[in-house]
């Protein structure tokens, strides 16, 4: 039996999890349910589940769900702010972190679930892509483990040789030529160009394969998304950005592939359904079933590739060069997307401006040399204040 705690239960992934938990309830206890503000959804999960604690990040709303489960004589222990995620993802009666939180805000829990040493099942990408030197570290000196859940990290880590995934050892593969991220497109992928000006948030929403959480939606349609996928995969598997290219594919079928030296590629397919890598990283080194119906290679009948186009998506550019620009260069890239794309989705800013915030805040700020958390928070402090600035003049 293994204890989790999911951070982020009340999202798609944190969903998911629980779905895949239901389907195998005698292997996995849910020790702690955390959610942002949404009382009603987490008094439900907490009435199904039973956790030992429920974390609101929101105080208010913390206090709100413990009135609420009082009065139903619920024993579940209602924590809240920063202090509770991280309490709940440090517990020593937890052996796995799903860290599913959206955004910065994942950062503190994340980081504190692999300096205690625990599996740590990572959707949260946004930790890595802030703080990646500091979180491999703390992953490698406590002894965690790693297990990717963004789709395309968790095929290539399946198609990995096993000597390459020691976590955070820094061995670089050296048989692997290239590893090749997939990336569906998004709505946007065949929109005339010109048009991109005046799409709104539902559009950018309404992803043709997979069915997410706002934020990483419009990532994906500003490809944005796969930027931060590029940055999580060098710190993931210690490979230079040389060799992580992004193809287009716009079935999500294939989820990534790993080129060796030999010229064979090994690939992960599979229907685009979070419930196969989240099964993957409760299970490793073993596998359970998922309830991810069976792909029909047959009904899928053909797999379509296509060059990326940069002047369509130039976040992925962005976010290449912050990378190569090193030091905390990916913390501003991705606290200016981050301010960028929640005021687009408060339709406050254009969704052409969204790479406009980011490349401005990057150029507005030199970066330092992340050697302890607060130099990241400070930095991600600063690149969140000029990029709202920015959103807030009225002529963006
Ligand atoms: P979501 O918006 O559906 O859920 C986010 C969760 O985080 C919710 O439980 C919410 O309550 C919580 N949260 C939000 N703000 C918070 C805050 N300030 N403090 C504490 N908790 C907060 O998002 P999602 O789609 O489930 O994505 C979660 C993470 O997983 C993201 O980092 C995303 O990039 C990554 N991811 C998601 C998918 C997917 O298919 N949804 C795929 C790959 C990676
Ligand atoms: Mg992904």
């Amino acid at each position: 039996m293994k204890s989790i705690t999911i951070l982020g239960a009340t999202g798609s992934i944190g969903l998911n999890t629980l779905d895949v938990i239901k389907q195998h309830q005698s292997a996995y206890e849910v020790i702690a349910l955390t959610a942002h503000r949404q009382i009603d959804r987490l008094e439900a999960l907490c009435l199904e589940w039973s956790p030992r604690y429920a974390v609101m990040a929101d105080a208010r709303a913390a206090e709100q769900l413990s009135q609420r489960l009082k009065k139903t004589d619920s024993p579940v222990q209602v924590l809240s702010g920063v202090e509770g995620l991280t309490f709940v993802a440090s517990l020593a009666e937890v052996d796995f972190v799903m860290a599913a939180i959206v955004g910065s805000a994942g950062l503190l829990p994340t980081l504190a679930a692999a300096q205690a040493g625990k599996r740590v099942l990572l959707a949260n990408k946004e930790a890595l892509v802030m703080s990646g030197q500091l979180f491999m570290e703390a992953v490698r000196q406590h002894g965690a483990e790693l297990l990717p859940i963004d789709s395309e990290h968790n095929a290539v880590f399946q198609c990995l040789p096993w000597e390459n995934r020691e976590w955070g050892v820094g061995n670089e593969a050296l048989e692997v030529n290239r590893i090749l991220l997939t990336a569906s497109g998004g709505p946007f992928r065949t929109l005339p160009i010109e048009q991109l000006h005046d799409v709104t948030p539902e559009q950018a929403c309404a992803h043709p394969n997979w069915n997410m959480g706002r934020k990483i939606s419009v990532d994906s349609a500003t490809m944005m998304n796969k930027g931060l996928e590029v940055i999580e995969a060098a710190w993931l598997f210690s490979v230079p950005s040389e060799k992580i290219e992004v193809i287009l594919h716009p079935q999500s079928v294939i989820h990534s592939l790993v080129e060796y030296i030999d010229g064979s590629m090994l690939a992960q397919l599979g229907n685009p359904d979070m419930r196969t890598p989240i099964a993957y990283g409760l299970a490793w080194p073993k596998r359970i079933s998922s309830g991810v119906p069976r792909l029909n290679l047959i009904e899928v009948a053909q797999l379509d590739f296509e060059a990326l186009d940069l002047n369509r998506f130039p976040c992925l550019k962005l976010a290449y060069d912050a990378w190569l620009a090193g030091g905390t260069a990916t913390t501003i890239l991705n606290a200016a997307n981050e301010v960028a794309v929640q005021a687009f989705l408060q339709k406050r800013l254009r969704f052409t401006a969204i790479p406009k915030v980011v490349e401005t805040t990057l150029s507005q700020l030199s970066g330092h040399h992340p050697t302890s958390i607060d130099i990241i928070l400070e930095d991600d402090a600063h690149a969140r204040h000029l990029a709202s600035e920015w959103v807030n003049r009225t002529d963006n």
